[in-house]
């Protein structure tokens, strides 16, 4: 560390990405400061506790993984349960299970077999004669035929992300399974869960030992950030670091509308889409659920799409084309900043989950570490 230097890292976001790699950096020896400019720790992650249950604030998270080390990873600072997401999707009144499996095919069709379902989805698309996707449409198409694509897919893709599934990249629908089997887990990994007690377990785990300072915008004062540490971790958006200088990248925001309800179980399952045009909102949470709570009270969550993302919490990259290119000059300007380091889903500009943004923070304090 030079003279005026009083940080071996100073780390911008308190989100999983900035949490884990001050956790890292903190066991290896090193000193770190964390910054946030929310008023609480732990990014998008991060739970209210109302009516005693623990309220996910910016919306559902199932943390899911096929990796034991990660899995291990996460036990350190949390017990989980056994969670499955098994949401429903709510189609003008009429419900069917997720994701798009045996149970939605006899639903739909009264198919019975698997056999009888691809059938169905063959004939729906025979006469489509689509190739390899071009778009979130086609893809969708695809693996599941029209009569899915027009009840469950399209019209709830079109209102979360304010366009239309022709515009939008085809892998956004392929974290979906699509299984012939009666199998209503949303997720295809081995290991699920959420942490008893919430999310914030985990990021105090993580940030235990550290300093951490809310309600602290990075660009506030910059000029004085970056001289208090050898090494900068930034986790916000990547085009404000570089001041926009070429243009703004974009985001899908959300809105959310929280409810508490004098009844015990409001809906009967933690997530319900509702898959229509013509509800405004996309889910509604019920967030006892997560953690089978019997509280005598319910809290539940609308989500919005939000109209002007731009000036919204920046949730989801839009990671089609144009963004893509305007993002490839942003890192190249990044690969050039031998004092930063920028990761996680707004540095990155990554639609990461929470597993994938710890296998990243892992990663590159590792290697961080290694090179020194
Ligand atoms: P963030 O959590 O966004 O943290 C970044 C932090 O940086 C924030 O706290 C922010 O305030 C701070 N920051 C930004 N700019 C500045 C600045 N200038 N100065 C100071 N601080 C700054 N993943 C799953 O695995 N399962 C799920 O079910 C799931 N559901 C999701 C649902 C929603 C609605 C969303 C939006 C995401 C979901 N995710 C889910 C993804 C998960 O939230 C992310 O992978 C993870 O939280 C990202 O962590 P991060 O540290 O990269 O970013
Ligand atoms: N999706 C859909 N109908 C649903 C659920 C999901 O069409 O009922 C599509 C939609 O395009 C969405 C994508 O699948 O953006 C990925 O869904 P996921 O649940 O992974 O989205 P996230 O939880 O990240 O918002």
């Amino acid at each position: 560390m030079k003279s005026e230097e009083k940080y071996d890292y100073l780390i911008v976001g308190s989100g999983l990405f900035g949490a884990t790699f001050a956790h890292e950096m903190t066991k290896a020896g090193k000193k770190c400061l964390v910054l946030d400019k929310r008023d609480h720790a732990g990014g998008n992650i991060h739970c209210k506790k109302i009516e005693d249950i623990n309220v996910h604030w910016y919306g559902a998270h199932i943390f899911h993984t096929n990796d034991k080390f990660l899995w291990d990873y996460v036990n350190q600072f949390a017990e989980f349960n056994r969670y499955t997401n098994s949401p429903i999707a709510n189609y003008k009144g009429e419900l069917y299970n997720l994701p798009f499996n045996m149970n939605t095919f006899y639903s739909l069709w009264g198919t019975k077999t698997p056999k009888e379902a691809k059938e169905e989805i063959a004939r729906q698309i025979k006469h489509l004669n689509i190739g390899e996707p071009q778009n979130l449409e086609e893809q969708a198409l695809k693996l599941v035929g029209t009569d899915i694509y027009e009840k469950l897919i399209k019209h709830y893709t079109e209102k979360q992300w304010g366009k239309k599934a022709t515009e939008l990249p085809a892998f956004i629908i392929k974290r979906l399974p699509v299984r012939f089997t009666y199998d209503n887990n949303y997720f295809n990994d081995k290991y699920q869960g959420i942490p008893i007690g919430g999310y914030n377990k985990i990021i105090d785990g993580l940030l235990d030992g550290c300093e951490v300072r809310l309600n602290t915008d990075f660009f506030e004062d910059r000029t004085k950030w970056l001289s208090l540490a050898e090494k900068i971790v930034y986790t916000g958006k990547i085009d404000a670091y570089f001041d926009y200088r070429f243009g703004e990248l974009e985001y899908r925001s959300l809105r959310y509308e929280l409810e508490v309800h004098d009844t015990e179980n409001y809906q009967g399952n933690a997530v319900m889409n509702f898959t229509d045009a013509e509800t405004p909102y996309t889910r509604v949470y019920e967030h006892k659920h997560f953690e089978f709570g019997t509280q005598p009270k319910t809290v539940t969550t609308k989500e919005y799409p939000v109209k002007d993302a731009q000036n919204a919490e920046p949730y989801y990259p839009v990671n089609d084309e144009k963004n893509m290119h305007t993002l490839k000059k942003y890192q190249d300007l990044a690969s050039k900043e031998e004092k930063v380091i920028f990761g996680g889903r707004l540095a990155e500009y990554r639609y990461y989950d929470m597993h994938q943004v710890i296998a990243s923070a892992l990663l590159k304090s590792k290697n961080e570490l290694k090179n020194e």
